[in-house]
């Protein structure tokens, strides 16, 4: 079933490297696509958040078979309780079911003639006068070789083939978000509303969230800075689930656990024959840990240029490296400006939180995660003098 040779072999079939095989499919390329993993999507590790506006850059229209839910806004509280909210007019996002949404985006990359293959898990790379030359994989209970023109590591947060190429792609425990949540059934009392809940003795550098997935179902989990001692993700969650009124009552249908890569991109991104894409690039919005829409576009750029380069028969670093050019252009400068923005925010004490809180509206909040409004959190930062020095890093 897996043939010796391809163009591309796309290594991870999660949002980012499903994209990428789609798109280096598209256009004309032979890829294989292999997951280590038996079922494509399972077990999650995911709020299952993503924006409407995302899909919508993807070209990707909601289907009800896994869009789950529909958000119309999100209450963020601040570490005394206060409540900023913001509700949009039309659907912001959607909670959607992974395992549906990670299958439909590899059948997605199937159908544009990409083959497939679940229970494949690379073992090492193939390297040959300084290129990638293919990929070992242990398949089933079988060791083969599969020879490409470029591998496409999309391996995840704990990503080894970039390490194997020589690009060091390891993470400072400080970048690395522990995280924990449990799916639960739960009395909601706004099922189209996320629940955002911050401070330093909740979750400290990071927050609780609350993602419905349905009337009575929800995403609720945490996640915290990866360098936090004396204390675990699942200790503070549970901790926050026994003091909340409604979630106490709740029922856990499902327990997910992850690192999330919330430090800078890799600052290298390809080699010669070697492309690094989502997690595995640290591709992430470093404030609310999203990954999703970020690795499905980097995929998309990295598989557009692959088959490019290969049509023109040239799979140089140099040659390569429009993909990094085009992806710093389209997402990593914002992306840099949102790693800036969670250095600033980790410097604030719960009562600088506070003060937040009560000087910027939910609206103000959304836009800054998106890496916008550094002006209006500056004029707001600068009302403390001894916030001045934070204000400054967002200058
Ligand atoms: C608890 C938690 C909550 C989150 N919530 C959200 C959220 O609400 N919204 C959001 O956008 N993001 C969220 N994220 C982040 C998001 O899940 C990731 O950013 C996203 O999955 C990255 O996609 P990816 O394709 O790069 O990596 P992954 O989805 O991790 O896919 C990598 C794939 O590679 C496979 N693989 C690894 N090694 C090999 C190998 N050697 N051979 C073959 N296959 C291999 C893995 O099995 C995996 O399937 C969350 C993360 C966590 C941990």
């Amino acid at each position: 079933m897996i043939d010796d040779e391809y163009d591309v072999v796309v290594i991870g079939a999660g949002p980012s490297g499903s994209n990428a095989a789609k798109a280096a499919a598209e256009r004309g390329a032979s890829v294989l696509l292999i997951e280590k993993r038996q079922e494509i999507g399972a077990p999650k590790r995911c709020g299952e958040g993503i924006s409407a506006r995302g899909l919508r850059e993807l070209g990707i229209e909601p289907s009800p078979r896994w869009a789950l839910n529909e958000i119309m806004g999100v209450h963020i509280y601040a570490p005394n309780g206060k409540r900023v909210s913001v509700r949009y007019k039309e659907v912001g996002g959607y909670v959607i079911e992974r395992k549906m949404f990670d299958k439909f985006l590899a059948m997605e990359a199937a159908r544009a003639g990409a083959k497939v293959v679940a229970k494949a898990q690379a073992t090492g790379l193939i390297i040959e006068d300084g290129f990638v030359k293919g990929v070992k994989i242990r398949w089933l209970d079988e060791d083969i070789e599969v020879r490409c023109k470029v591998v496409i590591a999309a391996d995840g947060v704990e990503s080894q083939v970039a390490r194997w190429a020589g690009i060091n792609s390891t993470h400072k425990l400080r970048d690395i978000d522990s995280a924990f949540q449990y799916e639960m059934v739960v009395e909601l009392e706004e099922p189209d509303m996320l629940e955002l809940y911050f401070g330093n003795k909740i979750a400290p550098r990071g927050y609780v969230w609350i993602f419905p997935k349905g009337k009575d179902v929800a995403n609720v989990g945490i996640g915290i800075g990866g360098d936090i001692k004396g204390v675990t993700a699942k200790e503070l969650l549970d901790k926050f689930i026994k003091n909340h009124e409604k979630l106490k009552h709740g029922s856990i249908i499902e327990v997910n656990s992850g690192g999330v890569p919330v430090g800078k991109p890799l600052d290298k991104l390809v080699s010669n024959g070697l492309m690094i894409v989502g997690d595995a690039a640290h591709q992430v919005n470093a404030i609310h840990g999203g990954g999703v829409y970020e690795g499905s576009i980097a995929g998309r750029i990295a598989g557009e240029v692959c088959a490019k380069a290969i049509e023109n028969g040239d799979v140089s670093e140099k040659a390569l490296r429009e993909y990094e050019i085009r992806w710093r252009e389209k997402r990593g400068e914002a992306l840099m400006r949102i790693y800036k923005l969670r250095q600033a925010i980790e410097l604030l004490s719960d009562e600088d939180l506070n003060m937040l809180a009560d000087n910027l509206s939910g609206e103000d909040i959304v836009e800054l995660t998106k890496g916008k409004r550094f002006e209006k959190l500056v004029k707001v930062l600068m009302k403390k003098p001894e916030l001045i020095e934070v204000a400054q890093k967002l200058l």
